[in-house]
């Protein structure tokens, strides 16, 4: 007979307390096992969209004309990104450009971050910014602000691994220094 992980022996009487913490524990397992489940899905969740972002990057395509621009570097990791914004006379941006190289984190959250900020205005731009840098440095974040992040919500992931966050700040830095 091979024990389960999971197993809880049977109440053998039928005294009373005994009974009420069998109960109890079946209980507690059974919630250990369902948050487990449930931060599995998420984690799932979160690399899904990191990966699709990588593989498939959005606003990855190169503008001309008479734009703001910068490179960033993380030097720890390779990373490099390069950033074009074409900001209106309303103060939207209504053009960008997100390219790169480097790992997967720093170059999807690029594209993360050119999706979330394609048409907004400077000042929801950097709106969202402070909230990724919140929700990296596991900082409490209401939930209209999560929803005001679109995708980019699944960086949150990166939260559990402090030496990439590096990684997926580095569009981010390069988005403060343009606005
Ligand atoms: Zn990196």
């Amino acid at each position: 007979y091979k024990r389960q992980p999971n197993y809880v022996p049977p109440p053998p009487t039928q005294n009373e307390d005994y009974i009420k913490n069998y109960e109890q524990t079946t209980d507690m397992v059974n919630n250990y096992n369902r948050e487990k489940q449930m931060n599995n899905s998420l984690d799932d969740m979160y690399n899904e969209i990191i990966l699709d972002h990588y593989k498939n990057p959005r606003r990855n395509s190169k503008l001309s004309g008479d734009l703001l621009e910068t490179k960033s570097h993380n030097p720890f990791c390779g990373d490099e990104i390069e950033l074009q914004l074409d900001i209106d006379k309303n103060d939207n941006i209504s053009d960008l450009s997100v390219t790169g190289r480097g790992c997967a984190i720093s170059q999807s959250s690029g594209s993360l971050m050119g999706e979330i900020i394609y048409g907004k205005s400077v000042i929801e731009a950097k709106r969202i910014n402070e909230i990724i840098r919140n929700l990296l440095k596991n900082e409490d974040v209401a939930d209209n602000d999560l929803d005001s992040l679109g995708d980019a919500f699944a960086l949150e992931g990166v939260k559990k691994f402090p030496v990439r966050i590096k990684c997926a700040l580095l569009s981010w830095s390069a988005l403060i220094e343009l606005i």
